[in-house]
């Protein structure tokens, strides 16, 4: 998750809430960013910083990320605010003077408006019910969150809360911005602000939530709170130190998550065998079913391990040679057999997991027979070993090569014999 950014407050940016606007190009220099990959992780991109006359597209800011769009149908990567001019990321070059389309990803554009909308919302009606103020907030990929400033927030005010802000969508609130040309207006200092950044020039913005709340923000909002259809608060996360996280989804991200937990629903009852009322307690048998089982396994292949070892020690015949597979078994059975044998001079070839893919395997013996036939042996099963902690051990890849690899130590071992 990335940090939480504090709700400082950013220069007005022109920006319209258009999905497409036609401008021109201003300045376009080479440049290289930092962006997160499909993978999730940072990656360095070559490109360009196009500035143009004017764009509906937001840069970063107030704890909202940045849009997606293009710029005549080349992606926006990345934009960023420098002073008053919203800075476009592309990987290709358009070139100052070029008269450009601009699109906004308007799906990505109404939620990021939705959530934030939502914020607003849920800090207003948390401060003015519960005396709790936000300090700062986070606009997640699938969950947002609201740093509020207590230590406890009980269920019930969550619940309450929540009642609250979805009556005030219910009551259809218009939600509108106000421009304010001289940043010394006394009516600025009413409104809900933390400050403004150094770098601030031109007029200041505020949102007004009618009969509510004002605050200044730079960010993209829906003009009515009925627009944001819903809100959920899902409960909180653990924060900083006495402070609480709110977290919380709104409008079509509600949808979204109740489609998701509706799916999630229906596979575990078909897994679970049971409805959802039920699912919990069904799980919780399952996992401490799972568990016992496992303990179970550990202490009979324990048991086993003694019993390989035993039968092969007592019996009459026995050879120099002990072959086994068991497909449940691991590291520790295969161990154990070793040491209860406990004798150099008989060579354990044991192999665990499925016959037909992947599993361990062990060689065990005399020193000069385990380093000569342990990488033997890891090749035909296609493995890798080593003999750090006595026998030669490893994972491999074609347990179906097992029977070859009995062959070649049976017959390596048969030729040490006949020398002798
Ligand atoms: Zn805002």
């Amino acid at each position: 998750m990335p940090p939480l950014d504090t709700l400082n407050e950013i220069p007005f940016v022109p920006f319209r809430s258009f999905r497409s606007f036609t401008t021109k190009v201003k300045s376009c220099e080479p440049s290289e960013v930092s962006i997160l990959n499909q993978k999730n992780k940072k990656e360095k991109i070559k490109g360009y910083e196009v500035v143009l006359e004017d764009t509906i597209l937001f840069p970063e800011g107030g704890g909202q990320p940045d849009d997606r769009g293009t710029i005549n149908n080349i992606p926006v990567l990345k934009i960023s605010r420098r002073g008053v001019d919203a800075v476009h990321f592309v990987s290709t070059e358009i070139p100052a003077g070029t008269d450009v389309n601009l699109e906004v990803d308007w799906s990505r554009r109404f939620d990021h408006m939705q959530q934030h909308t939502g914020q607003h919302l849920i800090t207003t009606v948390a401060e003015s019910m519960f005396g709790f103020p936000t300090t700062s907030w986070n606009l997640g990929e699938k969950v947002s969150s609201i740093e509020l400033d207590t230590p406890k927030i009980t269920e019930e005010q969550i619940t309450v809360l929540e009642d609250a802000v979805n009556e005030r969508i219910r009551e259809r609130i218009p939600v509108t911005p106000v421009l304010y040309h001289d940043k010394d207006d006394p009516k600025l200092a009413e409104a809900r602000c933390r400050g403004l950044p150094d770098d601030h020039e031109g007029p200041v913005r505020v949102l007004s939530i009618e009969g509510l709340d004002n605050t200044l923000c730079c960010g993209t909002h829906v003009s009515n709170l009925a627009h944001l259809q819903l809100i959920k608060l899902l409960g909180l996360e653990k924060g900083k130190k006495n402070k609480s996280n709110l977290l919380f989804v709104a409008g079509e991200r509600v949808r979204q998550y109740l489609g998701r937990s509706y799916q999630v629903e229906k596979s575990l009852m078909t897994i679970l065998k049971g409805p959802l009322e039920e699912q919990e307690d069904l799980a919780d048998k399952a996992v401490k079913a799972s568990k016992s089982a496992q303990k179970a396994v550990v202490s009979l292949l324990r048991d086993l391990a003694l019993l390989e070892a035993y039968k092969f020690k007592t019996n009459p015949d026995k050879e120099t040679v002990l072959v086994l597979h068991r497909k449940e078994g691991d590291n520790e059975f295969m161990n154990k057999i070793v040491n209860e044998i406990n004798d150099k001079s008989v060579t354990c070839l044991l192999t665990v997991g499925d016959e037909k893919g992947a599993g361990l395997f062990l060689l065990s013996g005399e020193d000069s027979v385990i380093q000569e036939l342990g990488p033997k042996v890891a090749e035909l099963l296609e493995g890798k070993g080593s003999c750090s902690r006595g026998p030669y051990q490893g994972k491999c890849n074609k347990l179906s090569h097992k029977t070859k690899a009995e062959k070649l130590v049976r017959e390596y071992i048969a030729g040490i014999k006949s020398e002798l």
